[in-house]
Formats: structure tokens, C-alpha cells, sequence
């Protein structure tokens, strides 16, 4: 069994993008920049924020972070990101989520340039993401992608199993899979018979948010097992996989922690440094 270590190929993206932003900066006498905007004091999205921008120093990026209270116009918010879109030294603009309940999240997403969505939330991503062509993809299934690729690089005709249709995780995902030629099964919180469906998978992505939902015998012998899962319980944090007991079965198996999360910030450093590299064309 591979234990994929996430730490430590986020680590290696981080090296590879680190030279790249250096040559960049050869090559254009600038370095792309992202700028956050963070809303209100959840402590969550401070901490988040707040690793993303340490993540982006590090590499070498420009990176800022702009700050309002929890009251803020949803205006003030709109005319900032109308500002940033205009502003050539920005190549990634990311509105931390989750927004106060009088802002519209779709309008956010939507005013955003498309060529600086870092997230790839904007509909028109979405819409080139599901289309096959070029995108900027969500962090996180772009992050599991490229950890599945690491283990098995020729997807071909591979049964995929994604448990969760959520925008952020299950549905790019899909999509990602769909373009590498996998037979791609997307299950969600009407499914039937889950164990059923993820026992044919050579791959299960899981990410639904329910602790250990899937067990040692809902999947075939070498399976690729990749966890997105963060849940907090009594003995820690924990995966939407029992991992003691598929960690058994599968091929290759993503710890909680240490597996998909490091990759998240590592992807937005990515596609950071992909939207510059589209602006310069
Ligand atoms: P979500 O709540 O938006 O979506 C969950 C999905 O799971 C839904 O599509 C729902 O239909 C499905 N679901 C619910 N119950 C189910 C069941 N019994 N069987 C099958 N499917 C079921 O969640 P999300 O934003 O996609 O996040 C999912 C998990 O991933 C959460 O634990 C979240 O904390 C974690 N997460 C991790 C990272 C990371 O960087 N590792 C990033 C984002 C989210």
C-alpha cells in the first residue's frame, strides 16, 4: 500500500513553482501577484487566509490581503473586485469564503475577471472546465487530481467513483476524471447503494463530509483511495475513510491530515501563476 504524502508533494509543487516564478521574473521583470480580499473574523478563514499568504511570500509571488469588517456593502466589495480587475499588477483575485449572509456569493464569484479567478469558481471556468477546455480548476480536486496522477499517470478506462456533487469538490473532479478517459460515477446523498457503487471503483474520491463513512469493505483489493474529507470528532481529526481499515485494502490511500489539504494552498499558488501566464500571452 502507497501512503500518498500530500506534505510532501505539495512541498515539491511548492519547489517547482518557487523556480518558475523566478524565471518569470526574468523573463517579464515582474511576478504574478494574488490578492485576497477577507471578510468579517471567522477564525477559520483568518487561519486559511492567513497560510495562503505566508504559501504565496514563499514562493516568491506578490501577495496581498485586504481586510473588511463583517458589515461591509456588498457595493464596496463589488467596486473593489471591478478595482483589482483592472489593476495589471493583480494575476489572482480570491474572495475568502464563506461570505456574511447579506452578501450575494454568485454575484462575488461572478463579478471577478474569469482570467484572475484563482478559485475557478466563475461560471465561465466552469463552464471551459466542463467543456474540456483550458480553465482555471478549483484547488482541491485539482490538488487530488494531481496526487492521482502521481500514483497511476495512465487513467484510461479506469472506473472512478466521486462521493459528494458538490461545486467546490465533486463536480470539478468529475470533470477532471471525464478528461483523463475515466468511467466516471457520481454519487451523492440520494445514491442508493453506496458500498454497491464504490466496490467497482479503481478510484474513489470522498468528499462529503460524514467521519469514516467508507469502510474496509466498500472497496476491491488495489484500489486508489483519495480522502478530501476534514472532520472534526472526540479522537481528532478524521476523513470522510476509515482508514485503518481501507488503508488495508488499497492501492494507494490519502492520510487526514497530511493528504489532500497541503495540496489546496499549493494549487492556488498553481493556478496563481497560470492566470499570469495567460495574461502575458
Ligand atoms: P458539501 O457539503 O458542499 O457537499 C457534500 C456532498 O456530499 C453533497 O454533494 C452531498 O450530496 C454528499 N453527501 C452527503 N451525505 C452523503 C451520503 N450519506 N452519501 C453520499 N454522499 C453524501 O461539502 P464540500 O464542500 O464538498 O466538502 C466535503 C468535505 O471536504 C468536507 O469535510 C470539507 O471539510 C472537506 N474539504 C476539504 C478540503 C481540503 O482542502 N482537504 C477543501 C474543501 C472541503
Amino acid at each position: 500500500m502507497i501512503l500518498i504524502d500530500g506534505k510532501k508533494i505539495a512541498a515539491e509543487l511548492r519547489q517547482e513553482l518557487k523556480k518558475e516564478v523566478s524565471d518569470l521574473k526574468v523573463k517579464f521583470n515582474k511576478v504574478p501577484g494574488l490578492t485576497v480580499i477577507l471578510i468579517g473574523d471567522l477564525a477559520p478563514s483568518q487561519i486559511y487566509v492567513k497560510n495562503k499568504e505566508k504559501s504565496a511570500k514563499e514562493v516568491g509571488l506578490k501577495s496581498d490581503v485586504i481586510k473588511y469588517p463583517d458589515n461591509v456593502e456588498e457595493k464596496v466589495i463589488l467596486d473593489k473586485i471591478q478595482e483589482l480587475n483592472l489593476d495589471k499588477s493583480v494575476s489572482g483575485i480570491l474572495v475568502q469564503l464563506p461570505l456574511p449572509k447579506h452578501i450575494d456569493k454568485q454575484k462575488v464569484i461572478e463579478k471577478i475577471d474569469p482570467f484572475k479567478d484563482v478559485d475557478g469558481f466563475h461560471p465561465v471556468n466552469v463552464g471551459n472546465l466542463s467543456s474540456g477546455y483550458e480553465s482555471s480548476v478549483p484547488c482541491t480536486p485539482l490538488g487530488c487530481y494531481l496526487l492521482i496522477k502521481k500514483i497511476e499517470s495512465n487513467l484510461n478506462g479506469k472506473k472512478a467513483v466521486i462521493i459528494g456533487r458538490s461545486n467546490l469538490n465533486g463536480k470539478p473532479m468529475t470533470q477532471l476524471l471525464l478528461k483523463e478517459n475515466c468511467t466516471v460515477t457520481v454519487t451523492h446523498s440520494r445514491t442508493k447503494d453506496l458500498k454497491a457503487e464504490c466496490l467497482k471503483a479503481d478510484i474513489i474520491v470522498a468528499a462529503v463530509g460524514i467521519p469514516e463513512l467508507v469502510k474496509g469493505d466498500w472497496i476491491k483489493k488495489d484500489t486508489i483511495v483519495i480522502d478530501v474529507g476534514i472532520n472534526k470528532t472526540d479522537k481528532g481529526i478524521v476523513g470522510d475513510v476509515a482508514f485503518d481499515e481501507v488503508s488495508k485494502k488499497a492501492k494507494a490511500i490519502t492520510p487526514v491530515p497530511g493528504g489532500v489539504g497541503p495540496m489546496t494552498i499549493a494549487c492556488l499558488l498553481k493556478n496563481t501563476i497560470d492566470c499570469f501566464k495567460r495574461s502575458q500571452i
